[in-house]
């Protein structure tokens, strides 16, 4: 087993106006050699000065860093010749540098890691040489800009950790204001080292790689070195210690120079430049440059706020958007919704519109007044995307347009009863079906409120305002196939399901007072006939009842099998129900009783059971099955198992109990308390059409494989398949590694390095019902650190819904994963 050990030199241009020792522009993009003079031409005689803004930046990220900071800093001479060089020397720092021993906490997997900084140092940047045919052209324009240098001590394994850094220290010194961290025009590089021995031997010989100008190559050279380098030592070979380059065109790292020793640069102190000692009121401007950093502010988003991590963590990617959506919470809007409208409508129009966030239309004030609308039910969503749309076209007020295009609703309790009192006079024979228990006629009375208000009434309200009137709750049925609405045929199968055989179940009407139920067939087919298709319908269905508030409760007959797909499916997307959501099943039909020893009540108890659960119970996705209420993620269904004599042709109701514990049942894996409700992974998606939704759940279910992997599995296999356009993979493990990864047909490895290229991704799930650990990945647990992403305690069937939802909801991939990682 080997070890690895990666660091890294990270160099980034500060945002000064002039350069670091003359008074020279410092700007990207100037006429070559216009910016600059005497001093960073290196002319004898002339005297450099420090410039005050870049040592106090460079102070600033050696403070954030948590490095001890020198109070008497000096500047020496690094001797080398080099074209780009007109001095033929650097002004850099040596032995004493602006700031040591700091740390940067990183969060990687969902665990902290801390990676420590060796020291910080400011320098100046040379020029820049342009190769153009057999000529090579020089531009000083760079020369003297200043370059503030970080080392990490090697205390990083593998190349995601690596990228990780670099994409926090990014975002750090942007919020920093020092750095405008483009590591694609250079103005943040970075090199790295990388060292791999045998586990307990400590550092191997150290190969720099050069050449890496985004953090994504960043962690594929290291990952591609880390494994080229534990191929050599485990046929026995050596490591040179050399400098590499990384070629993104091959995807792998090529020999530059092997390193027999470190450079003499003769080091000395600048005779030109006293050295820099930290005044107190220096002290103070820097402390008072320091800012709340995007891990903080990240965690005090969540905490103080209560969003999900990828909220916040969208939220404080950029400083702008984060100090936006605390203005705009400032006006007293619900925090939940301002994040959900910023990651998904805002955005959208931000991008259609070519805008940023801080000098759009759209101030704080405005989405506030715009989700105060909102929240008070004035307008409905689609309106309120309208009036986003015009306000980014018209930069107006929302309030302002609505009025004047008669966008409001009337959700006034006193008018909407004005009309209920004229509908239900006018209806009399509609409103005495009703209270005889027949639900057909609430949704004709619904439609004359609205007809008599011309379309203005908020439905929802309508709607409460008639159940409270007519004393009812309204609980929907929707027959989504399987067993329990199902016949069993004379050769004992079971034909699937319909609606009349529900209505059956119901029929001796005992729910209560006021309880009506509404019913609707969403399909007949088992478990296993299920389409994307047919949920799509069924997520259409179950948004429009949440959507117009015809559903105090919402009862969902499913067949067995599958229904741990369905019921966490429901739960990523309407996790935040207001009404309770319970979907039920039973093993076999309830009719026939007299060709099976299972009791005629079983189907008849379970949606029994259901629809109070859906009356009573609490908000969020129930499944009820045998008198248990479960939580929608993480369900097993154990199936059909043989009756027991005993049990065989009991009558009583003790024997019921027994003889259902045989037929099969529900159980929860991996989670210590059931979850019912929280927040959905993706809000929008219940205001798609439902073409849309079928379009995209289909081409979804196609792009995802799940596999389980089994000793002797092929990387060719999953090549194949993703060849024949398979993007994501469930990866489902005995443990935390099943898969082999050493240089054979049969390792993994390959397909990996195939999907890094093709743009596939892997995630992993456990099929063992404890809990594991995915952080332990040192050793052994290689599947992952190839670059699949753990779904901690999910199983595969959670996993895989989850999956679906993260892939319609996602802009990209980056999103996907942080979408499933939460
Ligand atoms: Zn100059």
């Amino acid at each position: 087993m080997y070890q690895s050990f990666i660091g890294l030199e990270i160099h980034i241009q500060l945002l000064t106006e002039t350069k670091v020792f003359c008074g020279c522009r410092a700007a990207f993009g100037d006429e070559p050699n216009t910016n600059v003079c005497p001093v960073c031409l290196g002319y004898p005689g002339v005297l450099p000065t420090l410039n005050e803004a870049a040592i106090r930046m460079a102070y600033v990220v050696a403070r954030t860093l948590n490095c001890t900071l020198t109070e008497q800093t000096l500047f020496e001479r690094k001797n080398y010749y080099y074209p780009d060089l007109p001095k033929n020397y650097q002004i850099s720092q040596y032995g004493a540098p602006l700031g040591r021993d700091g740390y940067l906490d990183l969060e990687f997997r969902g665990k902290r890691k801390r990676v420590r900084i060796h020291e910080v140092h400011l320098e100046e940047d040379a020029g820049k040489m342009i190769h153009a045919g057999d000529m090579s052209l020089l531009d000083y324009n760079r020369a003297g800009t200043p370059l503030l240098e970080i080392v990490t001590e090697p205390d990083m394994e593998i190349g995601d950790e690596a990228e990780l850094l670099l994409q926090q220290f990014r975002r750090m010194v942007r919020y920093l204001g020092v750095c405008d961290g483009n590591m694609e025009e250079g103005s943040m590089r970075c090199d790295a080292n990388v060292s791999v021995n045998r586990s307990g031997e400590g550092l191997g010989s150290k190969v720099e790689i050069k050449n890496l100008n985004s953090s994504r190559f960043v962690r594929k050279a290291l990952n591609h070195e880390i494994a080229r380098q534990e191929d050599i030592l485990s046929q026995g070979g050596t490591i040179p210690q050399e400098t590499r380059l990384w070629n993104e065109n091959r995807d792998l790292t090529e020999a530059m120079r092997t390193k027999e020793s470190a450079h003499d640069y003769r080091y000395f102190p600048e005779p030109d430049l006293p050295p820099f000692t930290t005044t107190p009121e220096f002290q103070q401007a820097v402390e008072s440059s320091l800012v709340e950093l995007p891990l903080a502010r990240r965690d005090r988003f969540i905490r103080e706020y209560e969003l999900a991590t990828h909220q916040a963590e969208f939220l404080t990617e950029e400083r702008a958007l984060a100090d936006y959506f605390e203005q705009t919470v400032e006006h007293g809007v619900d925090p939940q919704a301002a994040a959900t409208w910023l990651a998904a409508d805002v955005r959208k129009m931000l991008n259609r519109h070519r805008a940023e966030i801080h000098n759009s239309p759209l101030t704080p004030p405005r989405l506030a007044e715009l989700l105060r609308l909102l929240a008070e039910s004035r307008i409905h969503g689609k309106i309120a995307k309208q009036t986003l749309a015009a306000v980014f076209e018209s930069d107006r007020d929302p309030l302002e347009i609505i009025r004047e295009n008669g966008w409001e609703q009337i959700t006034d309790a006193a008018t909407l009863a004005g009309y209920i009192e004229q509908v239900l006079a006018a209806h009399p024979k509609a409103v005495q079906q009703v209270r005889e228990g027949d639900s057909k006629p609430i949704g004709f009375l619904v439609g004359q409120v609205m007809k008599a208000s011309s379309g203005r009434a908020e439905p929802r309200a309508v709607q409460e305002l008639i159940n409270a009137k007519l004393e009812l709750k309204l609980i929907q049925v929707l027959s989504f196939g399987g067993a329990i609405s199902g016949v069993r045929r004379e050769d004992g199968l079971v034909e699937p399901g319909e609606l009349i055989r529900l209505r059956d179940l119901f029929a001796d009407g005992r729910f209560g007072d006021g309880v009506r139920i509404d019913e609707l067939e969403l399909g007949r087919f088992l478990s296993e006939e299920i389409t994307p298709q047919d949920w799509a319908l069924l997520l259409s269905e179950v948004a429009v009842r949440l959507e117009n508030g015809r559903a105090d409760g919402i009862v969902i007959a499913h067949g067995t099998d599958t229904l741990a797909y369905t019921a966490s499916l429901l739960y990523w997307v309407f996790a935040d129900t207001k009404v309770p959501i319970v979907l039920t099943a039973s093993v076999l039909p309830h009719d026939k009783p007299g060709e099976t020893p299972h009791p005629h009540s079983d189907a008849a108890r379970n949606l029994g059971e259901a629809v109070r659960v859906a009356t009573e119970g609490e908000p969020g996705v129930h499944v009820v099955y045998g008198d248990e209420d479960f939580s929608p993620l993480n369900l097993k269904f154990e199936g059909l198992r043989p009756f027991t004599a005993d049990v065989e042709g009991a009558e009583s109701a003790e024997g019921a109990e027994s003889a259902e514990g045989a037929l099969g049942r529900f159980r929860t894996w991996n989670m210590e308390r059931p979850v019912y409700r929280g927040r959905p992974l993706a809000p929008a998606l219940a205001e798609l059409s439902r073409e849309e939704l079928t379009k995209r759940l289909e081409s979804a279910v196609r792009s995802v494989f799940v596999a389980k992997v089994f000793p002797g599995m092929q990387g060719d296999t999953l090549i194949a398949l993703m060849n024949a356009g398979v993007r994501y993979f469930i990866l489902e493990l005995y443990d935390t590694g099943t898969a082999n990864l050493r240089e054979s047909p049969y390792s993994l490895r390959k397909a990996f390095q195939h999907g890094e290229q093709t743009g596939a991704l892997f995630f992993c799930t456990s099929q063992q019902e404890i809990a594991v650990d995915f952080s332990e990945y040192v050793t052994g647990h290689e599947l992952w650190r190839e670059g699949a992403v753990p779904m901690g305690s999910l199983t595969t069937e959670s996993a895989y819904t989850r999956l679906l939802v993260a892939i319609l909801t996602a802009e990209d991939d980056d999103e996907l994963v942080k979408l499933m990682e939460d």
